[in-house]
């Protein structure tokens, strides 16, 4: 992957590209943005292009081929380890780093989700960005700046990533995916700017399973209770982590976004499932401008709670009863 071939971003390839032209690459960098955007990315194009032995990040000498595998010697990435980045974690990079680069000039180490590391391992590293054992580049990315210590952060050249902008999503989705213009505008509008989800996992959830997650939503009655409840299972069952769970939600409140446009006489393209119109027209008959926005704040209320950890079943059967209503 080069500069050129990630979408998007210019700013930040620009800034890149005359810091490695100038040979003023900052130590450390703290690449932030939303997920999916494509800030790992950008940090193996930087990795390439450091390495690169035509200095250029060409893609087929044989440094830039090893970037591209994953298999550079030089090159080091840290991920968390299961819930955080463990001390443990950051010992064992330090002891990689006390060596010499033993293929390129410097070593890169690319640190994934770098707001979950904890206070130890965090200090811990904080040692090796504040006294550079040889000339070991950083990267560290994460989606929540706000999150990391800020220790670390103030050691880092801050680089912001933005959301991608809905035009060249959806372009580069109906191009790529070979997706209509309905599928590629409800995956855009969905993924909210971030191609990882709308490439994913979440491309099946995003096209087929709304239909089908949002025809159950929509028959619930509050005066029949067990459905209401073997959905709110279903929603919260084994097979569904608290991602996608947060997903499924996300795809409840568009849907009563799109409810609320309709209410507000707002053109079709506002709204997202523009698939389902008939849908949407038949609900918002029976729902009123107040009902719509208590509904909303509901969701937003059940989003809250699954992000604190709170029991989903009860969360769910809660914002079921609220949305039946
Ligand atoms: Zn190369």
């Amino acid at each position: 992957m080069t500069f050129a071939q990630i979408l998007g971003h210019e700013r930040q390839k620009e800034v890149l590209r005359r810091a490695l032209k100038q040979d003023r690459l900052a130590h450390a960098y703290l690449f932030s943005g939303p997920e999916g955007v494509g800030k790992r990315l950008m940090a193996l194009a930087l990795a390439r292009a450091v390495f690169c032995l035509e200095g250029t990040g060409c893609g087929s000498c044989v440094a830039c081929r090893k970037v591209d595998h994953m298999n550079h010697p030089d090159l080091h990435l840290v991920e968390p380890d299961g819930a955080s980045i463990k001390i443990d974690q950051v010992r064992h990079l330090q002891k990689d780093l006390s060596l010499r680069p033993s293929e390129a000039k410097r070593k890169v180490c690319v640190i994934d989700e770098i707001d979950k590391i904890g206070i130890a391992a965090g200090n811990a590293l904080l040692k090796t960005l504040e006294e550079p054992s040889g000339e070991a580049l950083f990267i560290l990315l994460t989606p929540r700046p706000e999150a990391v210590l800020q220790t670390i952060r103030s050691r880092c050249q801050p680089l912001a990533f933005a959301r991608l902008a809905r035009e060249l999503m959806f372009e580069t989705l109906k191009r790529q995916l070979e997706l209509d213009e309905t599928k590629a505008h409800i995956l855009t509008a969905l993924s909210d700017g971030s191609f990882k989800k709308a490439l994913g996992r979440d491309r099946e959830l995003f096209l087929e399973k709304r239909i089908e997650l949002l025809k159950s939503l929509t028959a619930l009655s509050p005066r029949s209770i067990i459905p209401l409840f073997d959905f709110a299972e279903t929603l919260s069952g084994k097979e569904s982590d608290r991602a996608t769970q947060q997903e499924i939600l996300e795809i409840f409140q568009a849907f009563y976004r799109d409810l609320l446009l309709f209410r507000h006489g707002r053109s079709e393209e506002e709204l997202i499932n523009i698939d389902l119109m008939e849908k949407i027209r038949r609900v918002a008959g029976r729902e009123s401008i107040p009902s719509l926005l208590t509904k909303i704040e509901a969701l937003e209320n059940a989003r809250r709670q699954i992000a604190r950890n709170a029991n989903s079943q009860l969360v769910m059967e809660t914002l079921l009863l609220r949305l039946a209503s």
